[in-house]
């Protein structure tokens, strides 16, 4: 199973998908996770070529 990789928005390299992480686990951060979805999965996707950290949801 292939996944989709994201391109960059800065300089349209490949970026890598660095982490996922639910934002459930971050309710100490003040996130309130939606009890219908009982939290949010996020990617967080890194740029080799600027460096630019994109996040997105999943799904
Ligand atoms: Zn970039």
């Amino acid at each position: 199973m292939t996944k989709k990789r994201l391109s960059c928005p800065r300089c349209g390299a490949e970026m890598n998908n660095h982490a996922e992480k639910i934002s459930y686990e971050e309710v100490a951060g003040g996130y309130k996770p939606d009890p219908v979805f009982g939290g949010v999965v996020e990617e967080i996707h890194t740029c080799p070529g600027c460096g630019n950290v994109e996040s997105r949801t999943a799904g």
